[in-house]
């Protein structure tokens, strides 16, 4: 283990792997991630792994479209032999309420004037692209082609082939046990398997960043919770796109090896850290998927597991720094969509700790706009 580095990434998921990469392409030496288990062993590798480009914040639009656009390319630009099974088959979302149809409309607006082309669908339309599903209950849609999925673990192991291409170190089962901080610059990343002097870190710890903020001495107001997930047996495809309420609280799509995954958010969450299975997820979604989508009564389930959203109080995720503290870098609370919006961090952060102009400004999503009270709501989330 080297014992110095430029910067430490503290989080082998999809934003600590592709930070790292993008510091590395863009000239960056002397780069450690350290991981406490194994690539994607966090909520990278538990997630649904949903790519959408439909969202309700100018905020997200712009993110989660400029991630998609990476994607498409994505073996490419990281010269990677296996494929990240990107699939666009569409988001398909259902509003329910007379609130979600405005709602539906007022962000299709929004998405169309940044580039995105979704659409607001009737009934009989949506019905032409999934004949088998239930619509009792259902007032419109909204669809866009080009939302999907990717395999959440090739996509990360993309990332951190190229990195390690470019000299980037990765540290698996190697655990950040405290950080060193002298005149408020950071000194040095304490693991358990030796110090590394460093005057930087990238906090990139998913559901744990808020203990990794604590090491350092500062409280992010992040919320890890534990959210639920299940995949069935493949079968033949017969499901184009991801279908997802808000208000019904559900998502369903079906993955290029035939396989279902779907999961919810159960309401009042309680902050944790636990990632148990439960027999009441696992009974709660069937009955709610086999509603709206009644094929899935004959497919069987094969497993079930549990991953940790890192909230905050307004579903966006934190990027940047702390102020009064030299070479303390955040990437998380992501909410349900760090995934997706992993390319793109990447990117971001890496112009932002290089002292570049960020493509996107992402000052607005700073640690700070909570307590000044500038917090940008996301109203469409699962
Ligand atoms: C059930 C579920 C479904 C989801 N569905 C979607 C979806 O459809 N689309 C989407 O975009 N997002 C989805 N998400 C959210 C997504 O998984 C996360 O936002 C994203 O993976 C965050 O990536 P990350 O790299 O920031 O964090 P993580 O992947 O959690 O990586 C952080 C890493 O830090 C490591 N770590 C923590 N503490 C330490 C330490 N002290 N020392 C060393 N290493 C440490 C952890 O082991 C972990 O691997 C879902 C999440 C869940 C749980």
């Amino acid at each position: 283990m080297k014992n110095s580095a430029e910067i430490v990434i503290i989080g082998g998921g999809i934003s600590g792997l592709a930070t790292a990469y993008n510091l590395a392409a863009r000239g960056m030496k002397d780069i450690i991630v350290v991981e406490r288990g194994y690539i994607a062993s966090g909520s990278t590798g538990r997630c649904g792994a949903g790519i959408r480009q439909q969202w309700g914040t100018e905020m997200n639009c712009r993110l989660s479209k400029a991630s998609c656009e990476i994607l498409e390319n994505l073996e490419e630009i990281l010269d990677y032999k296996r494929s990240i099974e990107f699939k666009q088959g569409g988001y398909l979302l259902f509003a329910t309420t007379e609130k979600e149809v405005e709602q539906f409309k007022k962000n299709v607006a929004l998405q169309n004037s940044l580039g995105i082309n979704s659409k607001i669908l009737s009934i009989e339309e949506a019905l032409e692209i999934v004949p088998d599903m239930n619509t009792e209950g259902v007032m419109s849609f909204a669809f866009h082609q080009k939302d999907g999925h990717a395999n959440p673990f090739q996509t990360t192991f993309a990332y951190a082939e190229a990195a390690k291409r470019l000299g980037v170190e990765i540290y698996t089962y190697t655990t950040v046990r405290g950080i060193e901080v002298k005149n408020d610059r950071i000194e040095s990343v304490i693991t358990d398997k030796g110090e590394i002097k460093t005057h930087r870190v990238l906090n990139a710890a998913g559901g744990f960043a808020k203990d990794i903020g604590r090491m350092v001495g500062v409280e992010l107001p992040l919320k890890p919770e534990r959210h639920e997930i299940l995949v069935t047996e493949p079968v033949e495809t017969i499901l184009g796109p991801m279908l997802m309420s808000f208000s019904w609280n559900f998502y369903i799509q079906q993955e290029p090896n035939g396989t279902f995954i779907m999961g919810y958010g159960e309401q009042d969450n309680p902050e944790s850290q636990g990632v148990n299975s439960s027999w009441h997820f696992a009974q709660e979604m069937a009955r709610k998927a086999i509603r709206i989508y009644p094929p899935l009564s004959k497919v069987r389930v094969v497993r079930q597991w549990a991953g940790l959203y890192t909230m905050t109080p307004d579903s966006q995720p934190i990027y940047g720094s702390v102020p009064g503290l030299d070479g303390f870098y955040i990437a998380a609370g992501f909410s349900g969509h760090g995934f997706m919006f992993g390319p793109i961090t990447g990117v971001l952060m890496a112009e932002y700790i290089l002292g570049e102009e960020p493509e996107i400004p992402i000052d607005m999503l700073d640690a700070g706009r909570f307590e000044r009270g500038e917090l940008i709501y996301e109203p469409s989330v699962v």
